[in-house]
């Protein structure tokens, strides 16, 4: 450990989502093992909810399997008041899973509410400790934090969940808003090289329709703004898989970027606690025990079993259900597939039969061809298993970093977010994936399926073979990272950023002091 400043303590505020939440969690772990540092987490009374039972179900694990410290005596939660009501919101919104584009915005511009209740929970903290913490570390979406740092006097940390390159080409997308010059569907983004055509008709509806004054860029921008003021940005990345976004990101933001990735939810363990959130979230039985993933993966040889999810908040159209599953049919080949009801149904409604080719599930099962899961499943578990040869992902970036990180290739299917940039980083830049569409309006055929699926599940030849070998290699470099002995980059990276605030706080003490 770094000094075993135990006595130093970190205050973190996460965004309001599951593909924040979890990574900030593990950033907490991560600083702690190598620091002893205590961290308070910051959120609404909801967010905080499911953060404390995260963290009493991987106590729970980790007293099973070891005896070091668990997390509640190093985490500690706070509660920020928050009332969802006021903003015109349903009782209990506070995440943005699942719910409409609409209710996401609302809740967003809600979101600049916390100011104030985090200034006075942090001002309160600072008068019990006797001393400010070391840095806040919030997530670019609370970009405002940077305010609160500065009149406390502490330092002010970005911690970005997404890749480099996704978060380059997303805050330069919103600062410049550079489709609205393109006379073509193509158009450059600034800080990117020429190389790097994007497409307007990729963009989510609402970001294409984005004009400066929208709900989006009034939200997105003096957000990103607010963020370029700290004093560096964390990114949830790993400095050998992303070169070419890490350099742009740099360029761009002119902060120090320290690379601590891959932060993986805890969910490797036996139980995977995050799962059991989600389903205490949604109220329902839904999804899966691991076991009986397991038990279908073990019938399949190694490398044969394609994975199919997409993320915690997504799910597609009907069209795109029967397609799906009647190029899957036809490819004969093996699969699990997290299904949530279609787009325009209840989303934490049953799945219903109908949805499905006639007698699919059955015949399925029957043949063992493949698993279907409702709502939600232990991915990271799933991805771990040597019989999955794939993923066909959205390519939210906490799914990108666990399949790579397994050495598994992409079949992409982004949909919103910066998902469509890192989809076509991992076309362009790195060859581990291809491409079967992108959104939700337009629609798939059941025979390009099928091609997507042959191509990339056969590692025998051709492209398939081409990119499981790169994928194998990043799975390789990704793992290296974080490995202590070896002097992996991640964690080289955490003990720079640990150093550059501690000597940052030693001389604004010693400032002070003259
Ligand atoms: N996840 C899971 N089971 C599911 C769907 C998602 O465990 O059925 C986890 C997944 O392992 C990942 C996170 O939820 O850690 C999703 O994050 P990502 O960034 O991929 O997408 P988002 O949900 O933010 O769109």
């Amino acid at each position: 450990k770094m000094g075993s400043k135990t006595h130093e303590y970190i205050v973190m505020l996460p965004f309001l989502a599951q593909g924040h939440l979890i990574p900030f969690l593990a950033l907490a772990r991560q600083i702690h093992q190598r620091t002893g540092f205590t961290i308070t987490i910051a959120n609404t009374p909801l967010n905080i909810k499911y953060l404390r039972s995260t963290i009493l179900s991987h106590d729970h694990d980790h007293d099973l399997h070891s005896n070091s410290s668990s997390d509640s005596n190093f985490i500690h939660l706070a509660e920020l008041p928050f009332c969802s009501t006021q903003h015109g919101l349903r009782p209990n919104t506070e995440n943005t899973e699942n719910l409409s584009l609409k209710d996401i915005a609302t809740l967003c511009h809600a979101s600049m509410t916390l100011e104030a209740p985090f200034h006075s929970l942090v001002r309160d903290i600072t008068d019990k400790e006797g001393k400010p913490p070391l840095c806040i570390i919030s997530d670019v979406f609370f970009g405002w934090a940077v305010n609160v740092a500065n009149s406390i006097g502490c330092a002010s940390i970005n911690f970005t969940t997404c890749g480099a390159y996704g978060t380059s080409a997303y805050i330069s997308f919103w600062l410049n808003l550079p489709h609205r010059f393109s006379e073509s569907d193509e158009f450059a983004l600034p800080g990117f090289p020429d190389r790097c055509q994007f497409r307007a008709s990729q963009l989510h509806p609402f970001a294409r329709a984005a004009d400066g004054t929208d709900t989006w860029s009034t939200y997105m921008q003096p957000l990103i703004s607010y963020s370029l003021l700290s004093h560096g940005w964390l990114c949830n990345t790993v400095e050998e898989f992303e070169p070419l976004g890490l350099e742009i990101l740099r360029k761009f933001i002119k902060l120090p970027v320290w690379t601590i990735g891959p932060l993986l939810p805890s969910a490797a363990s036996k139980k995977c606690s995050d799962s059991n959130i989600f389903r205490q979230r949604t109220g329902k039985k839904h999804g899966i025990s691991p076991e009986k993933c397991i038990e279908l993966l073990n019938l399949h040889r190694p490398g044969t079993v394609l994975y199919i999810s997409f993320g915690s908040q997504n799910t597609i159209s009907a069209s795109h259900v029967m397609e799906l599953a009647l190029g899957l049919e036809a490819s004969g080949k093996p699969f699990i597939w997290v299904l949530r009801p279609p787009l325009g149904f209840d989303i934490k409604g049953e799945f219903r039969e109908e949805w499905l080719p006639e007698g699919f599930e059955k015949r399925m099962n029957e043949s063992k061809q493949g698993l279907l899961v409702q709502n939600w499943a232990p991915q990271l578990e799933i991805l771990s298993h040597e019989s999955i040869g794939a993923f066909l992902s959205h390519c939210g970036w906490n799914s990108v970093l666990e399949s790579l990180s397994q050495g598994l290739p992409i079949i992409g299917w982004p949909m919103a977010a910066e998902q469509i940039y890192n989809s076509k980083m991992l076309v362009e830049e790195m060859g581990v994936c291809v491409e079967l569409t992108w959104g939700v309006q337009r629609e798939i055929e059941r025979k390009e399926v099928k091609r997507v699926i042959d191509l990339v599940m056969n590692k025998n030849e051709g492209q398939g073979k081409e990119m499981k070998k790169k994928a194998a290699e990043i799975g390789k470099r990704i793992r290296a990272a974080t490995k202590d002995q070896e002097e992996g980059s991640s964690v080289k990276a955490l003990d720079e950023f640990v150093r550059t605030i501690l000597a940052k706080t030693t001389l604004e003490h010693h400032n002070h002091k003259i």
